[in-house]
């Protein structure tokens, strides 16, 4: 996501989303004795992890750090208007899924113990102090952050939020410090200030929103790459992420997101896809961008995935890596500590006399959806969105069971069961459906897990197949998350097929077997855009489709550009495109080869395959 790149594709017009530039500064790494050592050089810190680093002064815009996406000018002050309403835009990845709408930040523990990342207004002495009058917006801004790691993670079947410093009413807290204008004039002198404040604990990761005009975004990394909880970007030395006021909370990328996950230990130089400067190459990705020259960049993901971490998880974060890979072996910011693993929602239902009536539990920041069904009664089925409680009123002449699906943000399902009689005598909670034990009590009294109901009347096995990566590049591997219920409950340990679309027919890939939650998760890499369904005996899902584009190889060497196109096919234009002209075009050969000579030196160079960007890179002669 570098802001050159970003700004060839838009001279180009070719749509390509752009970068923000960050540089890592690898600053004040502790010692294995604990103290914090000086400057030294990227090699040294290379051979040993004891020694700190400055990798970037000053980047080719000519401020420290990262560098801004395009349009931004990090020297322009923004309006405190503009910022208020940013927060009524800010793009929450996670707040589009399926089921309801995601509002604020996730939860954890009592919001201060242990390991979390602690939101900062820094203002400067001297000038108009904004903290009131933005830090509304900054929670919101928070929320979006804490987005993309929940989306992020999801896109590999787990969760991730943060843990963040709340308060006991689940708000983000925003400290207050007034630092001098000469405190903010870098990142080195601005930390020093903090520490002298006290903001150097060990189990804090510091975001700080600095109301300055300084730089766009800033964090300090350390090189360890080990596996273990006692990695040091883990916990144990206090860790800082800065963003100056025009970064926060651009709308297609986040400046926030980027400089954390820094600090969350990323990327680090094990990464297949790692530049020298702490970021990646593969994109569209929140952390990867071109941070030098020779640095080529290719397009292994949509450039939707630019809000999202790590594209094909293999370099960073992933809460499921591929096994022996070196993500599973080195570090992976999806450990971190700082993070959490969100809970499961939890339902109860009670009959009122006239509506059942749900009680919900589902974990703060995730959004959350009804489904309803019940046999024998009018209305029959009803979806609820609205937050905070939902009650259907039925009647039901003949008596019914009405069952309610509660599915939060992150996929995962509740149910609960309730008798609706037809006098409308009211039912007491359950959480299930009454279990028909000849001659017990009931009183099945509240529990959590979704249970199958035993008294289900001759429902049917139904089938569902979802992904959150309907869209991906060819060769990537993408989870899909197939349902089997029974009537209205999970339908565990039921055998299903995975099926992709041959021609007219169906072929299966494989079988699984579905969890006590009825669901299962089973992952593909299609090549080409395909069809999959789910199947048992005569029992299909709908089919979804996954929308692939081909995957394209690009290396430079002098003015010499080499690609491949995957899966081959022959006649495919491409071209080298350099502020919006193409300056030299071929097509692909059977084998989806081609090859490009620049004709000089030089930046913001683009690779089109069949019009579309694919790469950004800068070229030198030799
Ligand atoms: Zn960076």
């Amino acid at each position: 996501m570098s802001s050159i790149a970003r700004r060839a594709a838009a001279a180009a017009a070719t749509g390509l989303t752009g970068a923000v530039a960050l540089a890592v500064t690898l600053t004040g790494v502790p010692s294995a004795l604990g103290a914090t050592t000086g400057t030294a050089s990227l090699g040294a810190l290379r051979a040993s992890t004891e020694v700190a680093v400055a990798a970037h002064g000053v980047n080719k815009e000519g401020y420290e750090g990262d560098e801004a996406p395009a349009g931004v000018d990090v020297h322009q002050e923004v309006s405190t208007a503009q910022l208020v309403e940013a927060a009524d835009s800010v793009q929450d990845p996670a707040a589009t899924g399926t089921s309801g709408t995601r509002t604020g930040i996730g939860c954890s523990g009592d919001g201060t113990s242990g390991n979390r990342v602690q939101a900062v207004y820094v203002g400067v002495a001297g000038q108009n102090d904004r903290y009131d009058a933005v830090v509304g917006a900054l929670r919101a801004y928070t929320a979006g952050v804490d987005g993309v790691y929940l989306a992020s993670a999801m896109e590999h079947g787990g969760r991730r939020q943060i843990r963040w410093v709340h308060d006991s009413s689940c708000q983000v807290v925003v400290d207050h410090v007034v630092l001098n204008p000469s405190d903010v004039a870098s990142f080195g002198a601005e930390r020093s200030a903090l520490v002298a404040k006290g903001y150097d604990r060990g189990d804090r990761k510091y975001l700080l929103y600095t109301d300055a005009a300084v730089l766009c975004g800033v964090a300090n990394v350390f090189t360890d790459t080990s596996p273990l909880q006692s990695n040091a970007n883990n916990g144990g030395y206090a860790q800082y992420a800065r963003v100056d006021a025009p970064c926060w909370a651009p709308q297609d990328h986040s400046v926030e997101a980027h400089e954390l996950t820094h600090t969350l230990g990323a990327v680090l130089s094990f990464a297949p896809h790692a530049t020298a400067n702490g970021h990646c190459t593969d994109e569209s990705d929140v952390m990867c961008y071109v941070d030098g020259s020779g640095v080529v960049m290719t397009q292994s993901c949509p450039t939707t995935h630019e809000k999202l971490l790590d594209c094909g998880g293999d370099d960073y974060f992933n809460t499921n890596p591929a096994p022996g890979s070196a993500l599973a072996t080195n570090w992976n910011a999806a450990n971190s500590s700082f993070l959490f693993d969100p809970p499961a929602p939890t339902a109860t239902l009670s009959y009122d006399g006239s509506a059942a009536v749900l009680a919900p539990s589902v974990p703060s920041g995730q959004g959350w959806r009804v489904d309803w069904t019940a046999p024998g009664c009018t209305p029959a089925t009803a979806t609820t969105t609205s937050p905070g409680g939902a009650r259907l009123a039925v009647s039901c002449p003949s008596g019914g069971t009405v069952t309610a699906t509660l599915t939060q943000q992150d996929g995962r399902t509740a149910q609960a069961s309730t008798a609706a009689s037809a006098s409308g005598t009211p039912a007491p909670a359950s959480s299930a459906a009454p279990t028909p034990t000849p001659g017990a009590t009931a009183n099945p009294g509240p529990s959590v897990a979704p249970t199958a109901p035993a008294t289900t009347p001759v429902a049917t096995l139904a089938l569902g197949l979802t992904t959150v990566t309907p869209k991906t590049v060819a060769g990537t591997r993408v989870v899909l998350t197939g349902t089997a219920t029974t009537g209205t409950a999970p339908a565990a340990g039921t055998r299903v097929a995975l099926q992709r679309k041959q021609g007219t027919g169906w072929t299966t890939l494989g079988w699984a077997r579905t969890s006590a939650q009825g669901t299962v998760s089973l992952t593909v890499a299609p090549v080409a855009t395909t069809a999959y369904r789910l199947a048992a005996g005569t029992t299909t899902s709908a089919a979804l489709t996954v929308t692939v584009t081909p995957k394209v190889q690009v290396s430079a060497s002098g003015l010499t550009v080499k690609g491949a196109v995957r899966p081959a096919a022959k006649g495919t234009r491409v071209a080298l495109v350099q502020h919006g002209r193409a300056v030299a075009t071929t097509r692909t050969d059977a084998a989806g080869r081609f090859v490009l000579t620049a004709p000089r030196s030089g930046s913001g160079y683009a690779v089109t395959v069949a019009a579309q960007p694919i790469a950004q890179l800068a070229l030198s002669a030799r």
